[in-house]
C-alpha cells in the first residue's frame, strides 16, 4: 500500500466496545489486556501522573542549564541569549554527540532525517555520513530522546554545535559539548533549583485534572492495589502529588491515601536490574526510597503479568519493566492528542495522496508494459526484417513510434505525479513538525519510536486520566494481527 497506508483512512472494522470514545480518550491496545488478571497498577509520576506546562517548564530547564554552562564551565554568555524553540526537537529522535547531529530513525534503524546543529541535512548529506546502515544507538556518544525532559537538552546541544561551528564557543569537539550539556541538564535536575521553582509556582506549571482522582479511585474500587514508582525524590513527589490529589475526594483527603505502596528515588531503569535495599521514609508506613523489583512484588503480593505499569519513558518505564520483570505496560504518549488532531485535519490530504500514489503506480505499470511491447516490436524487426514486405515493415515502425510516444507520455505523467505527491507529502508532514514530521512515521515507513512502542508496550494512550473510562475488570482488545495476504479476507468478513 502507499504512503500513510490506506489503513489510516479506512480502518478495518473493530469489535472494541469503547469505539465511540473520542480517539484522544481511547486506550490503544497492542497486546490484548485482560484487566481482570491485573492485581496491581503502578504509576510513574513525571509526565505520567503529572503533566508539566509546555513549553514553559522546558524553557526553565533550558535556561537553567545554559546558565550553569556559562557560570561553571566557562562558556560564552552568548548561550544566555538563545531563545528556546519548543518545536525544535520531538521525542524518539537520537542525538549523535560525536558529530553534532540530531537524527530521526526508521524501523530498520536507518537515518531518514537529520540536522547538524540546527541546520537540516539534505538526503545526500545524511547518506554520505550514515549511508543506509543500521545505526546502533547503544554505542558511545549517542543519546535517545526518550522523554519530554530531553527536548530542551537537544535544542541546547544543537545551538552549542552552531556556536562551535561559528567560532562563538570554544570546545575540543562536538563530544565535549555533548558531555557538558549532559552535565548541565543533569545538574539542573538534581540541584533542586528547578524543582523548587516548579513547586513554588505549581498552579502555573502543573496541570490539575479532577479526572485523575476519579481514575485512581475507580481502579482502587475495582480491587486493584495501586503503587507509585518514580525516580523523583520524596519532597518533590510530595509537593507535586499533594497539588494534584489532595482534597479531590473526601474519602481520600491526602494523596498517599490512593496508594498501597509508594517508591521514590527508584533509579529506573536500574530498579529492574539491581537489588538495592529499600529505605523506609519516616512517618509513612508504605513509602520507601530505592528498592527493586522482587522486593516490590513481594510487598504487593503480585508478580509479572499481574502488574500493569503506567509510564511515559519507553526505555526506563516500559522496555525494562517488560523485559526484566514481565510486567504489563501502558505507555503514556502525551503527543498523541495533537497527532490525532492533525491526522484528522489532514485526512483529505492523505486521501489525495493515496489517489496520487495509486495513479502514479498505475501509470508506471502501463509505461513498463508499453516499453516491453516496444522492445518486442524492435526485436521482431531485427529478426524478421529481411523477410518482411515494405508495408509490413512500415506498419511495424508505425506501431513502434506510437508505442514510444505513449510510453514517453506515461513516463512524463509518472514524473508529474511523483512531484505532486512529494509536495503534498512534505506539506502534510511539515504540519506535524517542520523539521521532523510526525513522530510515528516518515513517508511510508514507521519510525524507530513507533517500532519500540509496538515491541514493548501492551497499550498506549495520551493521558493517564483516560483510565477512568476503562472498566477495571474488562479486557482491552488489541487488533487481530494480520499478514498482508490475509487482509482482503478480513475486510470481506
Ligand atoms: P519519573 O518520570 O517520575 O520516574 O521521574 C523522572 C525524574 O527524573 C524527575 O525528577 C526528573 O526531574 C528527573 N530527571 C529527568 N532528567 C534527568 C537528568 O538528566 N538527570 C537527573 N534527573 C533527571
Ligand atoms: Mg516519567
Amino acid at each position: 500500500m502507499t504512503a500513510w497506508d490506506h489503513a489510516l483512512l479506512a480502518a478495518p472494522p473493530t469489535l472494541e466496545a469503547d469505539d465511540r470514545l473520542p480517539p484522544a480518550h481511547k486506550l490503544y491496545a497492542l497486546r490484548t489486556l485482560p484487566l481482570d488478571e491485573i492485581k496491581a497498577v503502578g504509576f510513574d509520576m513525571d509526565h505520567t501522573l503529572a503533566r508539566y506546562r509546555a513549553p514553559e517548564a522546558d524553557e526553565l530547564a533550558f535556561k537553567k542549564s545554559a546558565r550553569l554552562l556559562v557560570r561553571d564551565r566557562g562558556y560564552s554568555p552568548w548561550l544566555l541569549e538563545i531563545e528556546y524553540d519548543p518545536a525544535f526537537a520531538v521525542r524518539g529522535l537520537v542525538l549523535d554527540g560525536l558529530r553534532g547531529n540530531l537524527l530521526k530513525l526508521n524501523r530498520e534503524r536507518q537515518v531518514v532525517r537529520a540536522c547538524h546543529g540546527s541546520r537540516a541535512l539534505s538526503r545526500p548529506e545524511l547518506e554520505a555520513v550514515y549511508s543506509r546502515r543500521r545505526l546502533s544507538t547503544a554505542a558511545k556518544g549517542f543519546r535517545n530522546i526518550d522523554t519530554l525532559f530531553e527536548l530542551p537538552e537537544s535544542h541546547l546541544y544543537a545551538r552549542m554545535v552552531d556556536g562551535l561551528d561559528r567560532g562563538l564557543l570554544k570546545a575540543e569537539n562536538y563530544l565535549e559539548l555533548f558531555r557538558d550539556v549532559r552535565w548541565a541538564v543533569d545538574t539542573a535536575h538534581r540541584n533542586g533549583e528547578m524543582k523548587a521553582e516548579i513547586l513554588a509556582h505549581r498552579d502555573f506549571f502543573i496541570a490539575r485534572d479532577p479526572q485523575l482522582a476519579l481514575a485512581l479511585d475507580r481502579l482502587k474500587r475495582g480491587g486493584k492495589k495501586l503503587f507509585l514508582l518514580t525516580n523523583s525524590d520524596w519532597s518533590f513527589t510530595d509537593g507535586v502529588l499533594s497539588h494534584l490529589l489532595n482534597g479531590q475526594d473526601e474519602a481520600r483527603p491526602h494523596w498517599t491515601d490512593y496508594f498501597d505502596l509508594m517508591v521514590v528515588s527508584s533509579r529506573k531503569p536500574l530498579f529492574f536490574t539491581d537489588t538495592p535495599e529499600a529505605v523506609a521514609i519516616g512517618g509513612h508506613p508504605n513509602a520507601f526510597s530505592g528498592g527493586h523489583t522482587a522486593w516490590l512484588e513481594a510487598r504487593l503480593e503480585a508478580e509479572g503479568e499481574q502488574i500493569l505499569y503506567v509510564g511515559d519513558h519507553i526505555y526506563g518505564d516500559v522496555l525494562r519493566s517488560k523485559k526484566n520483570a514481565s510486567w504489563r505496560t501502558l505507555l503514556l504518549v502525551p503527543e498523541l492528542e495533537r497527532e490525532l488532531k492533525l491526522l484528522e485535519a489532514k485526512s483529505p490530504d492523505l486521501r489525495e495522496l493515496f489517489r496520487l500514489e495509486t495513479a502514479r503506480r498505475r501509470a508506471q505499470r502501463r509505461a513498463s508494459v508499453l516499453q516491453d511491447q516496444w522492445n518486442r516490436n524492435r526485436a521482431r524487426r531485427h529478426v524478421l526484417g529481411p523477410r518482411l514486405s515494405t508495408e509490413a515493415m512500415a506498419a511495424l515502425d508505425h506501431e513502434a513510434t506510437q508505442l514510444a510516444l505513449s510510453a514517453g507520455a506515461l513516463r512524463q505523467r509518472v514524473e508529474l505525479l511523483t512531484l505532486e505527491a512529494r509536495g503534498l507529502q512534505s506539506a502534510v508532514e511539515g504540519a506535524f513538525n517542520p523539521m521532523w514530521g510526525p513522530i510515528f512515521r516518515d513517508r511510508d515507513e514507521q519510525t524507530r519510536f513507533a517500532d519500540q512502542i509496538q515491541q514493548f508496550a501492551c497499550a498506549y494512550t495520551g493521558r493517564v486520566e483516560n483510565l477512568y473510562m476503562v472498566d477495571p475488570q474488562a479486557t482491552v482488545y488489541a487488533p487481530v494481527p494480520t499478514l498482508p495476504h490475509e487482509r482482503r479476507e478480513m475486510v470481506r468478513g
